[in-house]
C-alpha cells in the first residue's frame, strides 16, 4: 500500500468488540494475568500497552523498519539510543543537531565516559578523519538544525558498514514522509513526534524505529529499564496526528518554498537556507534522497531581530516546529542556547539567524506577516 493509506491504517484496526474506527485508548498501568505465571500479550503498561503499539507498529512501517518503540520525549528517545553505547566508546555526531541532543551528549554523557567528535559530515575525508579504533556510533540529522546542511546518508553507511559502526538518523525535520532514512543503509531511525509525526503542537513525544530483531531488543530492554516510554493518551494524540501527515507535510513544503523564494530577494536578509533552493549547497543530494524539503526556512537578518520578530502578527514567537501555527525562533537564545558559545560558532549557528516553522496557514498571508516584520525591523 501507499504511504498516505499506510498513515492511516498500518498499526490500527477497528475494534473488535464494539467496531470503533477510532482506536480505544488503553488508559491501564496493569494487565490482568491469563493464569498464574502466563501473562497475556500485555502485562504492564511501561513495558507495553496496545495504544502505544498501535503507535509504534504504524511508524515502523512508515520508515520501513522491523520494529518501532515511542517514548515519553523526543529526548527520551535520544536518551535511550545513545544508551546502546557503553563506557570507553566514542561516536562522531553532525556539530549542527538539535541543541538538546547536542547538551546530552557533550555535557552529560561524557561524564560516564563516552566521547564525542562533532564534524560537519559533508564529506568522505571528514568522516574517515573523525573516525577511532572506539568509535560505534555515527549520528547524522539531515536536514540539520537550524542550519537545513545536509547529509549524503548513503555515503556515511556505506563507510559505517566497512567499519561496522551503527547508524543513527534522527528524521524529525524531512518526517518518513520525505524521508526514509533506512532505505540508504541507516541501521535506527528516530524521531521527536512532538514534531511533524503529530503535527498540532499538543504533544510531546519521541520515537525509535529499529532494522534488526538483535536491535529491537536491545531498545526495548534499555526503554523498559529506562522507564523512557510514551503515555497512552500521548500516542492516541499521534496516531490521530499521523493521519494527515502526507497532506500537511505537502503544505508546509509548498508554503516553505514560497516563503524561502520571497525572502531570498529581500534587502533586509543576507542568506536564506533550505534545502529546495538551487542555491543552497545540500540541493542536489536532498533532491536525489528526499521527496520533498520540509518545513523549516532559517535566514540571517541585516537589521535588528527583536524589532522583528515584535512586528510579526502571524509567527509567534516560540521554541518548537512542526505544527499547524507557524512559528519563529531565535537560534542562539532559544533553540541552540543549550549549546556552549563556541559550540555555535563552530556550527555556524550566528546571532543574526532567526528560524521558521512554517505552517499550514495561506501562504500570502505568511509572507504578508514577514514583510511586516521586515518592514518594521
Ligand atoms: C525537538 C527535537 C528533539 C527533541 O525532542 P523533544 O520532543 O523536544 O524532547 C530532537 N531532535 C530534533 C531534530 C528535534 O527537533
Amino acid at each position: 500500500m501507499k504511504f498516505s493509506t499506510r498513515s492511516i491504517h498500518a498499526g490500527r484496526k477497528p475494534d473488535p468488540i464494539t467496531g470503533a474506527i477510532s482506536p480505544t485508548i488503553c488508559q491501564t498501568s496493569t494487565f490482568t494475568f491469563d493464569e498464574f505465571n502466563k501473562p497475556g500479550d500485555y502485562d504492564y503498561s511501561r513495558t507495553g500497552n496496545p495504544t502505544r503499539s498501535a503507535l509504534e507498529e504504524a511508524i515502523a512501517n512508515l520508515e520501513g523498519g522491523n520494529a518501532g518503540f515511542c517514548f515519553s520525549s523526543g529526548m527520551a528517545a535520544v536518551t535511550t539510543a545513545i544508551h546502546l553505547l557503553k563506557s570507553g566508546d566514542h561516536a562522531v555526531v553532525g556539530e549542527d543537531i538539535y541543541g538538546g541532543t547536542h547538551r546530552l551528549f557533550s555535557e552529560i554523557m561524557t561524564k560516564y565516559g563516552i566521547d564525542f567528535t562533532f564534524i560537519r559530515m559533508d564529506s568522505e575525508e571528514k568522516l574517515e578523519a573523525a573516525i577511532k579504533p572506539n568509535t560505534k556510533m555515527i549520528w547524522i540529522e539531515t536536514p540539520s538544525n537550524p542550519l537545513l546542511n545536509i547529509t549524503d546518508l548513503s555515503m556515511v553507511s556505506k563507510i559505517a558498514k566497512e567499519k561496522q559502526i551503527l547508524t543513527v538518523a534522527d528524521n524529525t525535520f524531512p518526517s518518513p514522509y520525505f524521508l526514509r532514512p533506512i532505505e540508504y543503509g541507516i541501521d535506527l531511525v528516530l524521531h521527536s513526534t512532538t514534531k511533524y509525526i503529530n503535527g498540532h503542537s499538543d504533544v510531546i513525544g519521541g520515537a525509535i524505529v529499529t532494522t534488526t530483531e538483535e536491535l529491537a531488543k536491545d531498545v526495548h530492554f534499555l526503554l523498559n529499564g529506562m522507564g523512557t516510554n510514551a503515555a497512552p493518551f500521548d500516542s492516541w494524540l499521534i496516531l490521530r496526528g499521523l493521519k494527515t501527515l502526507p497532506l500537511r507535510m505537502e503544505k508546509h513544503a509548498s508554503n516553505a518554498i514560497a516563503v524561502a523564494e520571497y525572502l531570498l530577494d529581500h534587502p533586509k536578509v543576507s542568506e536564506v537556507f533550505y534545502p529546495g533552493l538551487e542555491s543552497h549547497p545540500g540541493h542536489s543530494i536532498a533532491k536525489n534522497q528526499m521527496d520533498g524539503y520540509g518545513g523549516v526556512v532559517s535566514f540571517k537578518l541585516k537589521t535588528d531581530v527583536p524589532k522583528f520578530i515584535e512586528s510579526l502578527e502571524i509567527f509567534h514567537l516560540a521554541e518548537s516546529l512542526g505544527g499547524a501555527d507557524s512559528l519563529v525562533e531565535h537560534a542562539a537564545t532559544m533553540s541552540h542556547a543549550s549549546m556552549s558559545p563556541d559550540a555555535r560558532k563552530q556550527a555556524g549557528i550566528s546571532d543574526d539567524i532567526i528560524r521558521l516553522s512554517i505552517g499550514l496557514e495561506d501562504n500570502d498571508d505568511l509572507i504578508e506577516d514577514l514583510s511586516k516584520g521586515l518592514d518594521g525591523s
